[in-house]
């Protein structure tokens, strides 16, 4: 069976705590990359955390004083949309637009949406949130515009649109079985009461592309960074950069 393997199979989330919320990202890529301690920037909206990598500016996630947060999951479905390294630059600088200006969530949702109908003409999914709320947004042009808002529980993405209606991307849990069944795995631990920590360093069918923590055997992909953003009494963010979250340590760092 042909592994259908992206650059990209990050897993996104949130989940509703006692005290706000926590939203991670699990950043897997299939070339080394560096990827850059968080630094702390200042925008329109004030104080916040950036996390970046080399050789693309702006940000692959991150949390403003406010609470309000941003990642992305990326889309598989490039080959239906070209996209240029310009306008790589130009959808990175926008993420971090997101929490550089922006202190709350409806004006955050409405730059978003204004950008993907007029200024990106691709597929994408990412979401927002801050202590109350997490919104997900999948994007697919020309039709479809998803929208998934939880104030409560939890909620977790993959590359896919697995569950879009009226989209013919011909998805099958055997060709695309590493998004399927890592989806199905943290849903399934998180259901067991797992902290997203211990989630994020998971191994069920692998270690290899179908399991959480990703390794290729011949480290044609894997995981190279975890974020997980704390948005409770305090904002925080742990991390781990550079490393499988398996083999990694977490820092921690604290926004407010
Ligand atoms: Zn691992």
């Amino acid at each position: 069976m042909k592994i259908n393997l992206n650059n990209k199979m990050c897993i996104i989330g949130a989940i509703k705590t006692k005290h706000g919320f926590q939203i991670f990202k699990q950043l897997d890529l299939k070339i080394k990359t560096k990827i850059f301690s968080p630094e702390i920037r200042s925008g329109k909206a004030g104080k916040y955390l950036a996390f970046s990598r080399e050789n693309i500016t702006g940000i692959w996630a991150g949390m403003n004083e406010h609470g309000l947060t941003f990642t992305a999951a990326d889309a598989d479905c490039k080959k239906d949309f070209p996209f240029s390294n310009q306008d790589k630059k130009k959808l990175f600088n926008f993420y971090e637009k997101i929490v550089a200006d922006f202190s709350n969530l409806q004006d955050a949702e409405k730059f978003i949406c204004e950008k993907f109908k007029k200024d990106f003409r691709i597929a994408d999914i990412l979401a927002i949130g801050n202590k109350e709320k997490f919104i997900l947004f999948k994007f697919h042009p020309p039709q479809i515009c998803e929208r998934h808002e939880i104030s409560n529980h939890a909620l977790f993405c993959t590359n896919h649109f697995q569950e879009t209606k009226n989209l013919s991307l011909n998805l099958t849990s055997e060709k695309n079985s590493s998004t399927f069944l890592r989806l199905k795995t943290v849903q399934k631990l998180f259901a067991k009461n797992k902290k997203i920590e211990e989630i994020l360093q998971n191994h069920e069918n692998g270690p290899s592309e179908k399991s959480i923590c990703r390794h290729g055997k011949n480290g044609q992909f894997f995981t190279q960074a975890c974020v997980i953003f704390k948005i409770e009494e305090k904002l925080t963010a742990k991390f781990i950069l550079n490393s499988t979250t398996c083999q990694g340590k977490f820092e921690k760092i604290l926004l407010k």
